[in-house]
């Protein structure tokens, strides 16, 4: 069964996830400090980071932030406070896959652990490398280089490129895009703005002039097409 290390501080947190995830079957690791964590997370073979944002020694950040210099596919859910939409907004960027905001019901964290999960394992990525605008995507190390240089591209707006390219010629809707690359619940999703941020940033990173894109074109009303 999948390997999932909880990284958080509060106890009746702590041992309620580690009951709840044993009963469904995880093995649990468990670290109570940000600087455990991270030694955990970097040593042990996980498939899945439950990672509390405030956290004693090293943030929940801070975390994310160095486990992603060494791992960019591990999955990880961040677990937020009330009212601290900008975490949400920080954890996205450092590269985390899901939020789950406290406090929150245990239902509910296990239901977006397995759907990360599946995810993680459900989503391949046939297209292994492409070559646009003279940049070398390669989708298996996650890397693009140009000139040889690599440039400055998330894994998930990597994700996002190869999902379109693979659909060249083809609109693919936002709400398509928001499920196979983020695989979120739709009826929980934060709003389908987030792949119009992406695209944005996606075209300053390979589009000549950005306002004119030449490679993703926007579809009013239906979503965006890859041409070559
Ligand atoms: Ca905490």
């Amino acid at each position: 069964m999948p390997n999932i290390l909880i990284i958080e501080d509060e106890t009746s947190i702590l041992l309620g996830l580690e009951d709840a995830l044993t009963a469904e079957g995880y093995d649990i690791f468990s670290a109570r400090d940000g600087e455990q964590g991270l030694k955990f997370a970097l040593q042990e073979k996980l498939d899945l980071v439950i990672l509390d944002i405030m956290l004693p020694k090293m943030s929940g950040f801070e975390v994310l932030k160095q486990i992603r210099q060494k791992d960019k596919t591990l999955p990880i859910i961040i677990l937020t406070a009330k009212g601290q939409e900008i975490d949400k907004v920080k954890g996205f960027e450092l590269g985390a896959d899901d939020y789950v905001t406290k406090p929150f019901g245990v239902k509910e964290l296990i239901a977006r652990t397995r759907a990360v999960l599946k995810r993680s394992h459900r989503v391949s990525f046939a297209l292994a490398n492409y070559l646009l605008e003279g940049i070398h995507f390669d989708f298996k190390a996650w890397r693009a280089v140009k000139n040889g240089k690599t440039l400055d591209f998330s894994v998930r707006e990597l994700e996002l490129l190869n999902f379109l390219i693979t659909r060249k010629g083809e609109v693919v809707s936002r709400s398509h895009i928001l499920e196979t690359i983020w695989g979120y619940d739709l009826d929980n999703a934060p709003t389908t703005r987030t792949i119009d941020n992406y695209i944005v940033k996606l075209r300053h990173k390979i589009e000549k002039y950005p306002g004119k894109p030449r490679h993703i074109f926007t579809v009013h009303g239906k979503g965006y097409r890859f041409e070559e």
